[in-house]
């Protein structure tokens, strides 16, 4: 089995995503190989054959120059599987790179099945298991769904020339509008989940947040339900934070959550279920209802 990762370099940066696609690969064993369009500046900690075409001159952002680097380097490397981060490059480049192979595509893999990938469905509330009926496919992982892995090492590095230019020109990117609170700076944060029950909870979940010094966090369920404006709302379509302290209250801990806040320092959650998926990343599991435990704990605080 041979897995071609293929690593993510923003604004001149090496993005930490790439390693998630090493823990991947650990977990699918076999061999890899890496290709990156980044800088020589910056190589990742990866010991492996790692194809890379400079940045500067090719652009961060050319879905055809890339398409054409990557189908260059499968030709060379044979993988069974071409492996992209369900981010906005990986999501792009794709389905391009699987309709020029004639390959199966699986997209947002949350975990490994026997023979197959688990992906998600029905908003994340189940999972299904499919297998690609192709011998070559591509994949995307879901962000934050494989462990951050640094294989350590100096990558053998393959040089690519970046000829061409492609159907689109890239002109930048630009930062969306600020607007609301910035959860990324705050040091403590108290997301409300569905479990809240209705917006009227809210503010109990609000004041916990202004009694610990900190901002009101949400997850999505509770902003699509217009509870609490989208600017709180912490997970893959949110913010990414991670403060000091980091408190879920009615929280199941989706993947898509997960990957927004299970870099905060120290993790509460208050669940009724002891075995909600969000005690695997918390430090402590309060297992209550968290519209009787959130107000005394406030009550205390203010004491
Ligand atoms: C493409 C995509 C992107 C997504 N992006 C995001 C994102 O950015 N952020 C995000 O959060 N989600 C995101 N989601 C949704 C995600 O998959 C989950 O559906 C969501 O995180 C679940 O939110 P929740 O934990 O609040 O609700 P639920 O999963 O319904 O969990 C509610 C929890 O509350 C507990 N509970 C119930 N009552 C109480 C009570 N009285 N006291 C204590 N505990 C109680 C339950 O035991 C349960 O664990 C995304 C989904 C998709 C498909």
């Amino acid at each position: 089995m041979k897995a071609l990762l293929i690593g993510e370099y923003r604004e001149g940066k090496l993005l930490d995503t790439t390693y998630e696609l090493c823990g991947f690969a650990a977990q699918l064993g076999g061999e890899s190989a890496m290709l990156l369009v980044g800088s020589e500046g910056q190589l990742p900690d990866y010991g492996g054959t790692l194809y890379l075409a400079d940045a500067a001159a090719c652009g961060e952002y050319n879905p055809d120059l890339h398409k054409k680097l990557i189908l260059e380097t499968v030709a060379r490397e044979n993988p069974d599987y071409v492996v992209f981060v369900h981010s906005s490059y990986g999501w792009d480049l794709a389905p391009r790179v699987a309709a020029a192979l004639k390959a199966a595509q699986v997209s947002e893999i949350v975990a490994l099945a026997d023979g197959g990938f688990e992906v998600g469905c029905c908003n994340a509330k189940m999972r299904r298991t499919v297998k690609p009926a192709t011998s070559k496919a591509v994949l995307t992982i879901q962000a934050g769904a494989f462990p951050v892995t640094r294989p350590g090492g100096t990558p053998r590095v393959e040089r690519l020339a970046a000829e061409g230019s492609g159907t689109l020109e890239f002109v930048g990117y630009e930062p969306a509008e600020a607007k609301g609170v910035d959860l990324t700076r705050a040091e403590v944060i108290v997301s409300a989940g569905r479990g809240v029950g209705k917006k009227e909870n809210v503010p109990v979940i609000a004041a916990l947040a202004k009694a610990l010094g900190g901002e009101l966090g949400a997850s999505r369920p509770v902003v699509d339900a217009g509870w609490v404006d989208h600017s709180h709302q912490v997970g893959t379509t949110g913010q990414t934070v991670s403060p000091k302290l980091y408190v879920a209250c009615g929280i199941s801990g989706a993947i898509q959550h997960l990957a927004g806040m299970k870099k905060s320092d120290f993790i509460v959650a208050i669940n009724k279920d002891k075995d909600a998926p969000i005690g695997e990343v918390a430090d402590v599991l309060v297992v209550a209802d968290v519209l009787q435990f959130a107000p005394a704990l406030t009550a205390r605080l203010a004491k």
